[in-house]
């Protein structure tokens, strides 16, 4: 018998559940409940998530089993994006807002250096639908995002929950990796006098990158593999802000050479949308502050970061833009000298 919970769902045909009693629920417009929806999801969902020898079970029990190549650590993250907060359903694609919602989860298994082995997707669905879609049509829209990043990382999407409410779309993913020989990399291992490196380019990420971008999950595997790092940190939430948080949990302060930032052309495109009048400054606090640019930002000895510079072993440039320093803090570097900066970031609210 499914848990009074899991059925609450059926009063969307209008009928009652024993065991379940909410008079103030209205009735639907249409007869479709959410049994059926979802039964219409799995169904989908059989059809085209690709079996992975590691979800030995499939989508067919009440849990997924994972089995594991071999005995190490695991790491466990879970992100949710909300509409209105991460996205907005009207106007994105919601195959976008999928992708997303799964590459947001890889980001953060980036950040430990953690191969990807399997994800779970929860979606709370509007009862309305959104962005002229039903239900149905829009959880397979998100999907359609999800499974294409999944299948490029190898990570095996292993179940799922759906669900519609009153409410905006929601979507929960919960991934989980495994730790290589080389352990976790960490925010806590950072030390006075490190450099500071960043993959890619930073900021304008408003204009597409939020939900296009790849997480830097090789980059990271293949770093932490061949160079002694002593920090990391994926940037969902602005340089400035996540480099703050990894100097704090290093005991330590952060100096970003604000000349050295690497800022991508959508942070010029962005300020010059937003008619800036000194365009390179407003590019530079987009590459600063905007978030969502899902790179790595990463701590190690002096040597250790010149030789990666001098290697550039990734297929996106790294760059050096600071050090971290014994007194706590934040601080920019350039020209004029070094003053404070504020930790100032895409905060989730
Ligand atoms: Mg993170």
């Amino acid at each position: 018998m499914r848990p009074a919970a899991a059925v609450a769902g059926l009063y969307e045909a209008g009928c009652r559940i024993s065991g379940v009693s909410d008079p103030g629920y209205s009735c639907p417009r249409r007869a479709i409940t959410v049994e059926g929806m979802e039964l219409e999801l799995l169904d989908w969902l059989r059809e085209h998530v690709p079996p992975h020898p590691r979800a030995k079970l499939g989508l067919t029990d009440d849990a997924a089993v994972i089995s594991l190549a071999r005995r190490s650590d695991i790491v466990l993250t879970t992100d949710t994006v909300t509409d209105g907060v991460d996205f907005r359903v009207g106007t994105d694609d919601p195959r976008r807002i999928g992708r997303q919602a799964l590459g947001v989860n890889l980001s953060d298994l980036a950040a430990m250096a953690a191969e990807p082995l399997a994800a779970v997707v929860s979606v709370a669905l509007p009862r309305g639908g959104a962005g002229n879609r039903e239900p149905l049509a829009l959880a397979i829209a998100l999907y359609e995002g999800i499974l294409p990043l999944a299948a490029e990382f190898d990570v095996a999407i292993a179940g799922g929950d759906t669900n519609i409410f009153d409410g905006p779309l929601v979507v929960s993913v919960t991934a989980l990796g495994q730790l290589t020989e080389r352990g976790p990399l960490t925010r806590s291992g950072g030390r006075p006098g490190d450099w500071l490196l960043v993959t890619g380019a930073l900021g304008g990420s408003l204009l597409g990158h939020m939900f296009d971008f790849t997480p830097r999950v090789r980059e990271a595997l293949l770093l932490h593999q061949r160079y002694e790092l002593h920090a990391g940190i994926d940037i969902s939430d602005g340089l400035a802000l996540d480099a703050s948080r990894l100097a704090a949990e290093s005991g330590c302060g952060a100096v970003i050479v604000t000349e050295q930032v690497p800022i991508s052309p959508d942070a010029y495109r962005l300020a010059e949308q937003q008619r800036a009048v000194d365009r390179h400054a407003a590019a530079l606090r987009h590459a600063l502050g905007d978030g969502q640019d899902f790179e790595l930002l990463l701590a190690a000895a002096p040597d250790t970061a010149q030789a990666i510079l001098r290697d550039q072993p990734l297929a996106c440039p790294i760059t050096h833009v600071g050090e971290l320093v014994a007194a706590p803090g934040l601080w920019q570097q350039d020209s004029a000298g070094r003053r404070p900066l504020e930790p100032s970031g895409w905060l989730h609210q």
